[in-house]
């Protein structure tokens, strides 16, 4: 028997974050930036107006109201050449560039709004309503760094300076095999002593959550040659396998016996509940990393937040690979085996300026239904047989955003 941590490590002495690649803006969302980015231009690029108003010279303006002849108009977008002269004044549209000899942007609201002469009733100060060029970011700064997540703000960013491409970390690409001589595919009618296929649909998206591309092979049966010649077929497009289902001791647990025959592939007994046997190691040509997850619905679910989300999280270059976490009271009494990490299904929310953690399922790894309705798992650890409702205890968010 292992420990959670220490089938973690290693884990993650194997897998580690893939080398970067250029990709449009809309691929990087969700990387990891591999580059730095330098602004090669001032943000904004030019002085402009922040206002739809008039741009005037505020000297002009010392007796109110003031009554202005309007010379022009200048809209967002074409340079124009007009100039405010003494006495004058131009109508200009929010985002467009301030003309010369004008010194401030009279609001819109301040005026009667005239065409040919405006009647302007407030006087703004020197500046006011310019956005100076440069005032966000200076020619030359650097506006993200490398390990920087790709948001949505970071990629409108690196937009807004200019670049069309971005060096990242690529989203590792998983494929992921369901086995079992039992399962049926979702959609289809079920015979005698058959189930549903669930493991390849919850893996699948979960590995997309956690930001992968993901690949479902669906059911391969348990027969050892079958599962040994899908997996090499899939060797080709995968950065990661993961497998359900076939790592216990029965006599049919055919992942258990193909893969402990090629490769590096170990299988042990990990101290957790759910979640005990896992198989992990490489296999193929490139040495490609292989889960071999139980087939339990919840404890495939709670082996991949173990070992697969961090080890995805890891290769898309994140140095935060585990799941935030808090510190919850829970609302009733959690009970643990002894010597083992116990992960157990709650409902997290604020309550009276504390988190609160409320079971929502028993224990049996079999009760995916419990799992569907958590949306934090309560970790107990090796050390503890129990927490006492009342107490505090660390939850795990799981986040339903994807990644
Ligand atoms: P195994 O690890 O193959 O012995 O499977 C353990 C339990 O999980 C059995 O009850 C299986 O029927 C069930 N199981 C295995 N794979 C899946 C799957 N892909 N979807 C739903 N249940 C599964
Ligand atoms: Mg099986």
């Amino acid at each position: 028997m292992r420990t959670v941590d220490e089938h973690l490590a290693e884990v993650m002495s194997v897998v580690g974050p893939l080398s970067p690649l250029e990709v449009g803006l809309l691929d990087a969302h969700g990387c990891v930036l591999a580059e730095d980015v330098v602004a090669p231009a001032p943000l904004p690029g030019f002085d402009n107006s922040a206002m739809d108003g008039y741009a005037v010279r505020v000297a002009d303006l010392e007796r109110l109201p003031a009554v202005l002849p309007v010379v022009g108009d200048i809209a967002a977008g074409p340079a124009s050449s007009l100039r405010v002269q003494p006495g004058l004044c131009v109508r200009i549209m929010t985002g467009a560039l301030m003309p010369a000899g004008a010194d401030a942007v009279v609001p819109l609201e301040w005026t009667d709004g005239g065409v040919a002469q405006v009647r302007i009733d407030r006087r703004p100060d020197v500046g006011g309503y310019v956005r100076r060029a440069g005032e966000d970011v200076v020619a030359g700064e650097t506006v993200l760094t490398a390990g920087t997540y790709l948001g949505s703000s970071q990629v409108g960013l690196a937009a807004a300076v200019g670049r069309g491409r971005l060096l990242v970390r690529p989203r590792p690409r998983v494929v992921v095999v369901s086995t079992g001589s039992e399962l049926v595919e979702p959609g289809f009618p079920l015979g005698p002593g058959q189930l549903h296929d669930s493991n390849s649909l919850a893996l699948t998206t979960a590995c997309i959550e956690a930001g992968a591309i993901a690949y479902r092979v669906g059911i391969v049966p348990d027969d050892g040659r079958r599962l040994l010649a899908s997996l090499e077929d899939q060797l080709v497009r995968a950065d990661v396998l993961v497998t359900s289902g076939g790592v216990s001791v029965g006599a049919y647990d055919v992942v258990k016996e193909v893969l402990s025959r090629i490769g590096t592939v170990g299988f042990h007994k990990v101290a957790m509940q759910p979640g005990m046997p896992q198989g992990f190691g490489t296999i193929g040509p490139d040495s490609t990393p292989v889960f071999g997850l139980p087939g339990n619905p919840v404890s495939a679910m709670v082996s991949f937040e173990a070992f697969v989300r961090p080890a995805l999280r890891r290769m898309l270059g994140d140095e935060q690979t585990a799941r935030p976490s808090v510190s919850a009271i829970s609302t009733a009494d959690l009970r643990s085996p002894a010597g083992k990490r116990s992960f157990l299904r709650v409902w997290l929310e604020w309550r009276d300026g504390a988190y609160v953690a409320s079971p929502v399922s028993g224990t049996g790894s079999h009760l995916l239904a419990g799992m569907a309705r958590a949306n934090a798992l309560a970790v107990v650890p090796e050390d503890v047989d129990g927490i006492q409702a009342g107490n505090a205890v660390r939850v795990l968010l799981l986040e339903r955003r994807t990644a």
